[in-house]
Order: structure tokens, then sequence, then C-alpha cells
């Protein structure tokens, strides 16, 4: 394949039907269900390459760093994936510190976000050589300078300013609105800025900022880099220079004929208005998650029974919230489709998991013609699905198998209900 054709389901540049099998790189996904049971979660590493390939080629040139946002999707094995090609990496908790580091990242190109990090995590961050913090209130300056000095090591710092731009997605995954609890406003951050270089401990290396996820506009990334630009001159006519440009993740997918730019696209906008305003030569950086493996995993589920109704048919499969929860979450949709399609007419479905909760469904409304015992994909499933996932009814999580090419890796075992309570204790 080359770079930007894109074969495959619409939006799955990486599966497709072959003879009527479901194909993910050279597999079929039949022959993984039969082997390893369901729910399975399984990932294309080309498909996630492909992706970051995308930002590669929209940065060609420049200076920058592109840090995957683990919380997408953070087994160790996909961490290695992006490591190896030469990420860096988001995190946002001192587990996905410990996490990554596991997988083999360089602690150097870690940025650290989040608002709500604790004195061990900066300690933890600060002793292995963390590239940046970015710091989300000035209380939290205060406390990692105290940590920085108690430990006699010096804090790279980067502000997240909080630029008032409407990514318009859901309010859930939206992040840069003046009632969100995330960032420093806009208004505050020179303040912010001043009062951090005057800490002991701590270098202003940077700024940041992330105003949403699953945005499919190229508009709101423009009007935060315009506010996020205009801040720069400010706070380096302070006398304060800022050595990196950072723009967050957020760039949607097509989970249902979405129509996100492409990130080489918005990337060529982007650097437009960077070359134009004088900056296009410094050090950026970015924190794509969702964009980088979203599309490039898909869930397998054996559909348990058909249950039809006056009102509603239900296909009852082995997938649940727990598994999946962006459709309880967030209302989030899902593709949903037969391994192996069948003929003959199709029936309209809520498929919906075993787990006792009204909002334990995959997908409302789905035309599918399928009998109990089928197996069925549920698509763009490589964010915000594993990462998200719970014991919630006593169930194990799934298994996870990365695909390269014609090969499969186990990367992670089903859990045993065992598993799940190993750690607790009868009094
Ligand atoms: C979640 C998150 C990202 C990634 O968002 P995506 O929508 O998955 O690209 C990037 N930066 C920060 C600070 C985040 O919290």
């Amino acid at each position: 394949m080359n770079a930007t054709s894109k074969p495959g389901l619409p939006g799955q540049p990486h599966i497709a039907y072959q003879a009527d099998h479901l194909m993910l790189e050279g597999l079929r996904l039949s022959d993984l269900a039969r082997a390893h049971g369901t729910p399975l979660f399984v990932y294309s590493k080309a498909a996630m390459l492909w992706a970051l390939a995308a930002y590669q080629r929209g940065f060609a040139g420049r200076q920058a760093q592109i840090c995957y946002a683990m919380k997408a999707n953070s087994s160790l094995a996909v961490l290695q994936v992006f490591a190896d090609a030469g990420c860096g990496f988001d995190i946002v908790s001192g587990g996905e510190l410990a996490r990554v580091l596991a997988a083999g990242a360089d602690p150097a190109k870690v940025i650290f976000s989040g608002v709500g990090k604790t004195r061990g995590e900066m300690k933890q961050a600060l002793q292995v050589g963390i590239g940046c913090f970015n710091v989300e209130s000035e209380a939290e300056l205060d406390v990692l300078s105290q940590v920085a000095t108690g430990l006699g090591l010096t804090a790279p710092v980067s502000l997240r300013v909080n630029p008032n731009v409407d990514p318009k997605t859901h309010p859930y995954i939206s992040t840069g609105l003046k009632g969100n609890k995330f960032g420093i406003a806009h208004e505050d951050a020179l303040r912010a800025y001043r009062h951090a270089s005057s800490l002991p401990g701590l270098k202003v290396v940077g700024i940041d900022c992330h105003i949403g996820s699953q945005i499919t506009e190229a508009t709101p990334y423009l009007d935060a880099m315009d506010r996020v630009l205009d801040l720069v001159t400010d706070i380096e006519a302070a006398g304060i220079p800022i050595h990196h440009i950072e723009f967050g993740g957020g760039l949607g997918i097509d989970y249902n004929g979405d129509t996100p730019p492409e990130a080489d696209a918005l990337w060529a906008q982007l650097l437009d208005k960077l070359d134009a305003r004088g900056y296009g030569q410094r050090q950026l950086m970015i924190e794509p998650g969702r964009s980088l493996v979203g599309n490039a995993g898909v869930c397998l589920t054996e559909v348990l029974y058909l249950k039809p109704g006056e009102q509603k048919n239900f296909c009852i499969v082995d997938a649940a919230m727990n598994d999946l929860p962006r459709p309880a979450m967030y209302q989030a949709f899902h593709q949903i489709v037969p391994l192996s399609p069948r003929t003959g007419e199709a029936v309209v479905y809520d498929v919906v998991g075993p787990v006792c909760e009204s909002g334990d469904w995959i997908g409302r409304d789905r035309q599918l013609l399928v009998q109990a015992g089928d197996t069925l994909a549920v698509l763009s499933a490589g964010a915000y699905c594993m990462s998200m996932a719970s014991n919630y009814n006593t169930r194990g999580r799934a298994a996870e198998i990365l695909v390269d090419g014609t090969q499969a890796y186990l990367i992670r075992q089903r859990e045993s209900a065992f598993d799940t309570f190993a750690l607790e204790q009868l009094v």
C-alpha cells in the first residue's frame, strides 16, 4: 500500500473482506477469535505506523517531537511500537510513567500532563529525568518547586494554557473552554509565567495547550494556535524565553463517516500559520492519542443470544460496557460488522452486553444478519477501549493481540476471575 491510499473498510485501512472473511493485515480475524476466544482486542501494527507516518510527513524538515498520548491505549506492546518508531509520550499519572518506562521509552521524551499530580508522582518523574511537566495551575507550580528543590533537582516546566476555543466535540472530551478544569486561563497565563520563572527549582521551557478530543475540523486548532502564539509573544517580551511550543492532541478519527482532516494536511495549514507569524523554526511538540491507535484496533465478540421483542430486538454479545465503555460513557458510535457475512435479510437490533445495566449497549438500531455463535467485530476499538476497561460485574478484562503482517502476538492474557480478586482479603 502506498503512503496515502486507503483500501479496506471506510476509516479502517488495514481491515478488509477477502473471500467473505474479515481480514486484519494478513490474518483472518475468525482464526484469531477461535484461537484466543472472545471478547478479544486485535490491533494492527501497520495501521498504527501508517497513522504515525501522516504526522511524520506533516512535520518533515521541522524540529518536532511527537509524543503519543498513551492514555488512549497503554498496553505495553503498543507503547513499544511507538517507542521503537522514535516517539515520545504524553503521560497523565505516575502509573503511566512506570508503564511507559517498562516499555522502553526514553524519559527525556516524556511529558507529564494532568491537573492533579501528587508530590509522589512529581518526585518519581524528577528522579527519572522526565522531559517536561505540563503544569495546569499556579498552586501546582509552588508544589513542584518545593519538590524539586527538596531533591536538589530542576523541573523543566511548560504551562498548559486554556485558549478558550470551542473544539465542537462532545462536552466530556472538550477541554479548552473556560468552564473546563484544565489549563491556566489565557488572561492569567503571563502572571503564571512570571511566577514560574521566579520560583527556585523550576526552569520554564515551553508552553502547551490541548483543546479537546475527536476534533474533526481544522478551525479550532488554527484559533487555538493564534491564541497561544499571542501569549508566546507577550511572555517573551517579559523576558521569559519559550523554547518549545506544544499543541496537544485531539485530532478525530472516522468512526461513522466522520471526516477529520488528515494529520499531514492539518499540519500543512498550521505550519503555514506558524511560518507567517515567525514561529515555524521553533521546537514543536504534539500529543496525539486517538488518531494514532483508534482505527488500528477491533474488538471481536461472539453473539450469545438473539432476543426478539415487541419494541426492540436485542443481539446479546459477550463484550460489554466494561470492555467497550465509550457507548455508555459518551453515547459513542462504533461500527459493528460480521466476520463472515451471511446472505439473507437483515434485522434491526440493539447490540448489548451481559452487564446488569441498561446503559450496557454497544450499538443501537443496527441492521445485522446474525445467528447465535457468530462473531462480530466492533470497529475503531483501538483507542479509549482497553485502556478504560474495568472489572465491573467481576468480568476479567479481554485478551489483546498485536498483528504484524501474518504474525499474531498475544500481548495481554485474558484475565481470569481469580485475577480480578487476587488483591482482596477476607476479614
Ligand atoms: C488525552 C490527551 C491527549 C490526547 O488526546 P486525543 O484526543 O486522544 O488525541 C493529548 N494531550 C493531553 C493533555 C490529553 O489529556
